[in-house]
């Protein structure tokens, strides 16, 4: 069938093989390893010359149809599934990187993102050099012929900036080097990261797909636009497996080695995260909408962040890029660091707890929390301010949490 919505051809996506029992729903195949009948037939698995399960820190059939399902929306060549957000982020890495190699990227990062580039990358000769990805003409400046990435988050978090991303691909692509960007904060339904020039997507599963945060996950999503012939990690890759060089070297060696793989449970529940993941985010991104522009007409708030609103910076790029209603976390700022926590501790109904996007609202001081251990200056070049409180709204009618806001502010 031609011209499926996004949601059928989620739901229907073939199994890779049919199942023994006809089961509609993908059995959680909870194994080690799969047994062959003959020694011809394992070694031909084991040298990838078959696509037959082996072990499951490498391929597993329940959570290769996570991955599948991923690969029908987006359209993408490959999609590896691992443990955690920061488990993509960090075999993304592995995958393009090298002793000398250079990352050209933003201060404004996830915070383990930042911590990953900073300290544990920066011990294997890898240089991330933070730059304003605002400013092409820096960015241009920043990438030379060791550059493995310019790495980005398509709407930064706590600080809400985004990126031309048709501007910043053309320039990657211009110097040679691939886009490879964190999209989590927009799910795929309402984001297509390929129609922007992203080569290589990253998202954590964790946020909207898990579907009321029931697991950790990520994925990295390979577009196969890129041509790596000049990467000295992966141009052999790219002789035998031509585009699809990233994806072939992260199964056949990084993912391997590294042992971050998905779980089959974990993936089971993620599938079905993935089916609501849509209806859960028109309501949950529509409620922070309506709830950020409520919220600028209270007294004790000096601002409201969310790029959503008429006069943020960044209303009319986000509108072009992620459409009228960009996510649902937003963030305000109240007169002090001790006013911030006085309004989190009389929160009734809004959770006091990290994470984004779960189905119920959350509230977290991210100053005092993720960026806890950073020093002073650290959090001052994040733009990371005392005085921000950060929302994920949820599945609650906007009214309620207005009402549970505005109480906590009194
Ligand atoms: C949560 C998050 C991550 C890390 O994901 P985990 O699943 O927690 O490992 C990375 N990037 C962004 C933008 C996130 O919000």
């Amino acid at each position: 069938m031609k011209n499926i919505s996004f949601e059928a051809q989620l739901l229907h996506t073939p199994f890779d093989k049919e199942d023994a029992y006809r089961a509609l729903s993908m059995p959680v195949y909870q194994t080690a390893a799969y047994e062959f009948e003959t020694a011809e037939a394992m070694e031909e698995a084991f040298c990838g010359r078959t696509p037959d399960h082996a072990y499951s820190r490498i391929t597993n059939p329940t959570v290769q149809y996570f991955e599948d399902r991923i690969r029908h929306i987006t359209g993408a060549t490959g999609v590896t599934a691992l443990n955690s957000g920061m488990a993509a982020v960090t075999n993304t890495f592995m995958n393009i990187a090298w002793s000398g190699a250079n990352v050209v990227t933003s201060p404004h990062l996830f915070g383990n993102t930042f911590s990953l580039l900073k300290s544990t990358l920066a011990a294997f000769g890898v240089e991330a050099r933070f730059c304003d990805l605002t400013n092409l003409e820096e960015v241009k400046a920043q990438i030379d012929e060791n550059t493995c990435a310019v790495f980005l988050e398509i709407i930064t978090n706590p600080q809400l900036e985004v990126v031309d991303l048709k501007a910043i691909s053309a320039v990657a692509a211009a110097a040679g080097a691939p886009l490879i960007a964190d999209t989590t904060i927009i799910p795929f339904s309402a984001f297509k990261a390929k129609d922007f020039g992203i080569d290589i997507e990253i998202v954590s599963t964790t946020k909207y797909i898990s579907g009321g945060a029931t697991s950790i996950g990520g994925v990295i999503v390979d577009y196969g636009t890129f041509d790596w012939s000049d990467s000295p990690v992966l141009k052999n890759w790219a002789g035998s497996a031509g585009t699809y060089a990233f994806t072939a070297r992260m199964r056949k060696e990084v993912h391997r080695n590294i042992g971050a793989y998905m779980t089959p449970q974990v993936a089971y529940m993620q599938t079905l995260g993935l089916e609501t993941m849509q209806l859960r985010f028109e309501r949950q991104a529509a409620t922070c909408l309506a709830l950020a522009e409520r919220l600028q007409t209270l007294d004790p708030i000096v601002a409201v962040n969310y790029t959503g609103l008429k006069d943020n910076p960044f209303y009319e790029l986000s509108c072009a890029q992620f459409g009228p209603c960009p996510g649902a976390m937003l963030t305000f700022d109240l007169a002090s660091r001790e006013a911030c926590f006085a309004f989190m501790n009389r929160l009734q109904l809004i959770r006091r707890a990290t994470n984004l996007f779960d189905t119920k609202s959350l509230a977290i001081h991210p100053a005092s929390t993720i960026y806890g251990n950073f020093t002073k200056e650290q959090r001052q070049a994040m733009d990371v301010s005392l005085c921000t409180i950060r929302l994920s709204v949820g599945l609650e009618a906007v009214e309620d949490l207005f009402n549970d806001i505005t109480q906590a502010l009194s």
